[in-house]
């Protein structure tokens, strides 16, 4: 499909900071802000199954991914705790994947309900990026995400808070957690002040509720300039069609949460290049998933043919940063 330049370096932009947090640094943070795990990290990072099958129930325990997403976020309690795991994050993202550039989301809802005032988020974050930056040559953003499992009026006052202290570490929001536990309607005021303050806007759609309409709503009711996940898009092609037809972007990732390739993930992303929709490839939580940037790229190689040069400029196309810095990415990564 494409024959320019292979790309030289990768770009992530579906990865959430509590899904970078190393095994050692969960331990050590956990320790340091008296954070009770249930079991020791490492041990726990190897029991994450949403769903266990059957068979897989009797070899339990096993802990839903948000539950230690959740763990993870309460043990980042201060500026440098901020610090270390973005930095963190990008260093193992350029060690293990070669990435040059990443986009992370983070709940500021958890932390502050954890007793962190947002300005420490934010110094932690711009510290972890700016060290990033000159230690590692890796370049980053970070995405301040409403917990759909949060009221809308939570949502509201987190969006506010984000307005009222811009920074250029923080572009824009995003919308995670569980998407049966709250539909993007619920979500119009925030997402609107969220417009308002010049923030860009990103949700989680398509991915548990078995509709494309979550796609739609998040695009025409919510305002977002590109979508993560969207599998369930494939339902509708009317929707579809009209997704094609004016470029949105899919943040997509082929492993998940039951620690293993579904197979309808793969089908539904390669159904989704070939209906036509453009698409990014992200590791989405690599440090508690089994998988890597790197992985996931070979996973496209084998289910979408050799098409790295199109997804790479997809991600530049797709990122929060503006004309300029997207150029100075594009002629990095695909030079
Ligand atoms: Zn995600």
């Amino acid at each position: 499909m494409n024959t320019v330049n292979t790309p030289t370096s990768l770009i992530d932009l579906h990865i959430h900071l509590p899904g970078t947090v190393r095994a050692t640094t969960l331990a050590d943070l956990a320790a340091k802000n008296g954070v009770e795990l249930p079991l020791p990290a490492e041990e726990l990072y190897t029991r994450i199954n949403s769903s266990p099958t059957e068979e897989e129930q009797g070899r339990g325990p096993w802990f839903p991914l948000l539950r230690v997403y959740e763990l993870i976020s309460q043990s980042l309690r201060d500026r440098d705790d901020f610090s270390r795991t973005v930095f963190e994050a990008l260093e193992d993202a350029k060690n293990n994947s070669d990435v040059a550039y990443a986009e992370l989301a983070f709940s500021p809802s958890e932390h502050i309900k954890a007793g962190v005032a947002y300005p420490e988020m934010v110094a932690g974050i711009e510290e972890g990026f700016a060290r990033a930056r000159t230690e590692l040559g890796v370049d980053g953003r970070a995405l301040a995400a409403v917990n759909r499992e949060d009221t809308a009026e939570v949502a509201v006052d987190m969006v506010r808070t984000v307005a009222q202290h811009p920074s250029d570490a923080i572009p824009g929001i995003g919308l995670d957690f569980y998407e049966l536990g709250g539909m993007p309607e619920k979500f119009v005021d925030a997402f609107r002040l969220a417009g308002e303050a010049g923030l860009k806007r990103t949700a989680h759609a398509g991915e548990h509720a078995p509709t494309a309409q979550t796609v739609e709503t998040a695009l025409d009711v919510l305002g977002c300039d590109r979508i993560d996940h969207g599998y369930q898009i494939l339902r509708d092609p009317r929707i579809v069609e009209r997704c094609a037809e004016a470029g949105v972007l899919f943040n997509v990732a082929f492993t998940t949460s039951r620690r293993s390739l579904i197979q309808w993930r793969r089908e539904s992303i390669a159904g989704m290049v070939e209906a036509g929709l453009r698409v990014t490839i992200n590791s989405d939580d690599p440090a508690l998933f089994p998988t890597t940037l790197k992985r996931e790229m070979e996973i496209a190689d084998e289910v979408l043919g050799e098409r790295r040069a199109w997804l790479v400029n997809n991600s530049v196309d797709a990122t929060f940063l503006d004309t300029d810095a997207k150029k100075a990415l594009r002629a990095k990564v695909l030079s």
